[in-house]
């Protein structure tokens, strides 16, 4: 696989090319070496790629080949392709990577996902539009306001299917489906292939030509993977304090709650850290000035749901931590999938509370390797909850939600069901203050 095989040797479009040239890239990855031959033939293709393989361009570069090939003009409201992806960040990428590569072609994208106004989609809707990347949901809204008309459509993209199966798009993949006309080219990308995916498969795609490339758990063999074992309660305080003495610069941290991460935004921000928290509840405005702040330096700290993470095109990420073990050990294959691109050196550390080893026993299974559990420098665990000491405890027990407050989720199957002990206290408060605001100025850019 490290073969000198160029872009050019792939047979892409000159303009295609130049665009390629333009990035910077000199060789196709793996994946697009294996991929973009498949689809340029007019496969329907099953790939296995997860994110951070170079799996957007390809499958981008050779649809924008395909569609080139066939000088039809799309009408308006009438796409030729349709990319779905689970989350609006990984739409709004995979649409970015449509322009960047697209720039030099006559041909036309539009992204479209929920949680923003319809009305500007409706009017672009209204122009000629040959890519289309969407949500599903969204795209279900256009169709039902006849704003949209999929029969057209000659190459379907399901990116992230795995993900989109996790998240419950089943349904409405099912009813897109309908939609399209059988004949038409369809490739799969998804970072597993689970029996979901196959029985998907089954349904969508037509003699297949099935690639795949290492997952990332063999390939993130570069990032340099620890564990601190510190209790739930003294985590948010143990993060500040390992920021200022690691002095990160740009660290993404991992919480399994959009609660969690908007709580723990707000406690780094007092402690005078740039801190941003990017989860589904955000606005989409919200969420690309936190990736914005954060990819140009003015935010040291991201902190992410697993779901919002996904997708986020960040490169080379220095340090990724886990604040909480996801419940899934995928998700942490893919969480430290976002530090050692691309061979760079990387650190994964993980928070783990005693009640987490079971979980960090499943991870380990699944990487085949034990991480190493280092003491925490100069920080007494031993502390009691700074909350607990300086507040008095809550006056009440009860009325108390049963299930904790609904939308507060990403995934509402895995999410929902984890616990939500000791997480009644607040952080921030006078134990927990200190005299290090070196970064206030920083922190207080940041719109919530
Ligand atoms: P993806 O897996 O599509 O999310 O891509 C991961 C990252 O790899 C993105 O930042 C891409 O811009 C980058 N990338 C894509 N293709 C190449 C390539 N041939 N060489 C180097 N980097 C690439």
């Amino acid at each position: 696989m490290t073969s000198r095989i160029t872009f050019a040797d792939l047979g892409l479009d000159a303009a295609l090319l130049r665009a390629v040239t333009d990035t910077g890239y000199t060789h196709p990855t793996p994946i697009q070496q294996q991929a973009i031959p498949e689809v340029l033939a007019g496969h329907d293709l099953l790939a296995a790629a997860q994110t951070g393989t170079g799996k957007t361009a390809g499958f981008t570069l050779p649809v924008l080949h395909r569609l080139l090939q066939e000088p039809k003009r799309s009408k308006p409201g009438q796409p030729r392709c349709l990319i779905l992806t689970p989350t609006r960040e990984l739409a709004a990428q995979v649409e970015e990577s449509v322009q960047t590569y697209g720039k030099h072609v006559p041909l036309t994208s539009l992204v479209m996902f929920g949680g923003v106004n319809i009305n500007p989609q409706i009017s672009a809707l209204r122009k000629p539009v040959d890519i289309l990347v969407a949500t599903p949901g969204r795209l279900l809204d256009h169709v039902g306001q006849r704003t949209l008309d999929l029969s057209q459509i000659e190459i379907l993209v399901l990116d992230e299917a795995d993900r989109m199966l996790d998240m419950g798009f089943i349904h409405d993949i099912r009813k897109v489906l309908k939609l399209l006309p059988t004949q038409r080219q369809t490739l799969l990308f998804s970072a597993t292939f689970s029996d979901e995916i196959r029985k998907l498969a089954r349904g969508v795609l037509r003699d297949p030509r099935e690639v795949s490339v290492a997952r990332r758990n063999t390939a993130a063999e570069s990032v340099q993977q620890s564990v601190h074992l510190v209790p739930q309660h003294l985590k948010r305080d143990a993060l500040s304090h390992l920021i200022r003495r690691n002095d990160w610069q740009q660290v993404l941290v991992f919480t399994r709650t959009k609660h969690g991460a908007n709580r723990l935004a707000e406690k780094l921000m007092k402690d005078g850290i740039g801190a941003a928290a990017i989860h589904g509840n955000k606005s989409q405005s919200a969420r690309t000035r936190a990736l914005s702040g954060f990819k140009n330096g003015e935010v040291s700290v991201l902190v992410a749901t697993d779901i919002a993470a996904r997708g986020l095109d960040i490169d080379q990420l220095p340090q990724v931590v886990n604040f909480e073990l996801p419940n899934v050990p995928e998700d942490y294959v893919h969480r430290i999938g976002r530090t050692g691109r691309a061979g760079a050196e990387g650190a994964a550390l993980s928070l783990v509370d005693k009640d987490e080893i079971k979980l960090l026993g499943a991870i380990e299974k699944l990487i085949k390797r034990p991480i190493d559990r280092l003491p925490m420098p100069a920080f007494d665990l031993s502390a009691p909850a700074p909350a607990a000491h300086s507040e008095p405890r809550p006056p009440r027990r009860a009325p108390r939600p049963r299930s904790g407050p609904a939308g507060t989720s990403d995934t509402p199957s895995s999410e929902g069901q984890r616990r939500r002990r000791s997480r009644g206290k607040r952080g921030g408060n006078a134990a927990s203050a200190d005299n290090h605001r070196p970064q206030a100025a920083r922190a207080a850019l940041l719109g919530r």
